[in-house]
């Protein structure tokens, strides 16, 4: 029970490999796990890599000229070579950070700074009167950076505003962008609402006034092919831990001559060339970005869940996720109290759907759900704007994986009725 046939894998033979979700809940329920697009469950070929790393290479990569040191240099440089590659990239222009997050900080910072010795940046910084483009639906990390430089530099934010069902109102793309926009920061696919943006269709008329354009792909990168070049990104910022990996290690992607032209953002070890008293100069790109020793046995998680994803097939499972989402919009619109907060068809979004329940408040609707072993998010998600777009205080999100099956929605269709039964 439970398979997908239009997804190529089964997805509960793909469970087996996934230690967490064999559990079962404090109340002894089998669980459920909808809260992929907060965070992935991590199969045991990720836990093994990292485990696999302390045990026979447990040294600091870049530092030191002994055996384990060399073989963590080794893994570390492998992994960014197989990340670098899962998205279309070269290696060199491939920055580990924390996450995506810490990702969209740094190109911030870069915009920002106002003197770096080490090369020519000028075209990369911000002056009154510039412009950022962002969207009404971007998670508070492609949001606040933004907000913040302009409130250093004297430019102007801007956002695409949202259509009623969910997506970019595309009428206003044209019209926002001017000469004077110098960066859109935009997500691929919304962490609340499920949308997938026109991001190639933007990036080329953002290109045509000069704008750069930074990709948020953190929930996209896990869910379907993504290629820097067809997606005509200039930045593109991702999270391991949802994409399967470890949490803790992230990535930006840069084109080389805008990473190379870049200010270092943190500073200390393992990013330098040369440091005297007085001053220092700074390795090229992507070391540059990488200060203190580098989280080597998270990067060889991060490697393993991509292998993992690529062994799988990423159109297999952006079928799977596909079948998944078409099953639990049907479901949802059997309840006539269920509104859906996004676009009610599979067409151009993602497995994550969003939704309010009459009568019923969405932590309550989370608080029965868990009850039941079944694991949503609730609240504004970090994208609090959208929330305030739709007049809503918060939604109940569903986010479904690889490891998910069509039992797992019938579930959240049931449980949705709990509530229902129980509050309103
Ligand atoms: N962008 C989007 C669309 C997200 O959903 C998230 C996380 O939820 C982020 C950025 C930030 O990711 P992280 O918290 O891993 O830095």
């Amino acid at each position: 029970m439970g398979t997908t046939p239009s997804g190529g894998f089964d997805p509960e033979t793909v469970k087996k490999d996934f230690p967490l979700l064999q559990r079962r809940t404090r109340d002894d329920q089998p669980l459920v796990y909808l809260d992929s697009a907060a965070t992935a469950q991590k199969p045991l070929q990720v836990l093994d890599a990292e485990r696999d790393f302390y045990l026979t290479r447990n040294g600091a990569a870049h530092r030191g000229a002994h055996q384990l040191a060399e073989a963590a240099t080794e893994t570390y440089e492998s992994a960014r070579e197989t990340v670098a590659g899962f998205i279309g990239g070269a290696p060199d222009e491939l920055v580990f950070t924390k996450n995506a997050t810490e990702a969209v900080n740094l190109v911030a910072y870069a915009m920002g700074n106002t003197a770096y010795a080490g090369s020519e940046s000028a075209h990369l910084r911000l002056a009154p009167g510039d412009e950022i483009l962002v969207t009404e639906m971007e998670h508070h990390a492609n949001l606040v950076p933004w907000q913040q430089l302009s409130q250093r530099t004297g430019a102007t934010l801007r956002w695409i505003p949202l259509t009623a069902d969910g997506r970019l109102d595309d009428t206003a793309v044209d019209r926002l962008l001017n000469k004077r926009t110098r960066l859109v920061a935009l997500t691929h696919q919304s962490n609340v609402l499920g949308t997938v943006n026109p991001v190639a269709s933007i990036a080329a008329r953002a290109h045509a006034v000069g704008a750069l354009v930074l990709v948020d792909a953190a929930q996209s990168v896990a869910h379907q092919r993504v290629d820097v070049t067809a997606l005509g990104a200039d930045f593109l910022v991702f999270s391991a831990h949802k994409m399967l990996g470890p949490l803790g290690i992230g990535a930006l992607w840069g084109r080389r001559e805008l990473l190379d032209a870049m200010p270092p953002f943190l500073t200390g070890g393992s990013m330098i060339e040369h440091v005297t008293m007085e001053r220092t100069t700074f390795l090229p790109p992507p070391q540059r970005f990488e200060p203190g020793v580098p989280p080597a046995p998270q990067a060889a998680g991060f490697a393993a869940a991509v292998h993992y994803l690529r062994a799988l097939g990423m159109d297999a499972v952006q079928a799977h996720e596909e079948h998944l989402t078409r099953t639990a919009l049907d479901q949802l619109a059997q309840i006539p109290e269920v509104t859906v907060i996004g676009p009610t068809t599979t067409e151009d979004r993602g497995a994550t759907v969003s939704f309010t329940l009459d009568g019923v408040h969405p932590h309550d609707v989370g608080d029965v759900l868990d009850d039941l072993g079944i694991a949503v998010r609730t609240g504004h998600h970090c994208a609090r704007p959208i929330c305030d777009r739709y007049n809503i205080p918060a939604t109940t999100r569903a986010s479904f994986y690889l490891y998910n099956t069509e039992d797992d929605i019938t579930a959240l269709s049931d449980g949705i009725r709990a509530a229902l039964h129980r509050y309103a």
